[in-house]
């Protein structure tokens, strides 16, 4: 019984994570306004506003587009759990991670 517990569970994860990979944000059509980084808006956005509620360090709504925009990549584990979220609550899926590593400060050491 526990084992077909979790099949059926394994089994209902790989549909999600299929179902979710059909309908992920797509890096190409990336907002024009975000800011270079992991964390993008596609041109898929409804301009329901979750986003921008959720997390507005890193989302803004660009107002010739109706459309949100990322206008800051998060840095630390905390921002990047709240940014996370936001792409999970997304309801049309339309913020994406390409894992892109945020741009290195410059430093003036030497
Ligand atoms: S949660 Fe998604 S659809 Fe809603 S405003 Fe943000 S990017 Fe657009």
């Amino acid at each position: 019984m526990i084992l077909m517990n979790f099949t059926s569970n394994r089994q209902a994860d790989i549909l999600r994570l299929n179902r979710r990979k059909q309908i992920m944000a797509n890096r190409n059509d990336r907002h024009p306004a975000n800011v270079p980084g992991a964390y993008y808006v596609d041109d898929t956005c409804t301009d329901c506003d979750l986003c921008r509620s959720l997390a507005p360090q890193f989302f803004l709504r660009h107002e010739e587009s109706g459309s949100s925009y990322v206008h800051r990549q998060p840095v630390t584990p905390e921002e990047v759990a709240a940014a996370e979220e936001a792409l999970r609550q997304c309801p049309t899926d339309t913020i994406g991670n390409d894992g892109t590593l945020p741009p290195r400060p410059q430093t003036t050491d030497h």
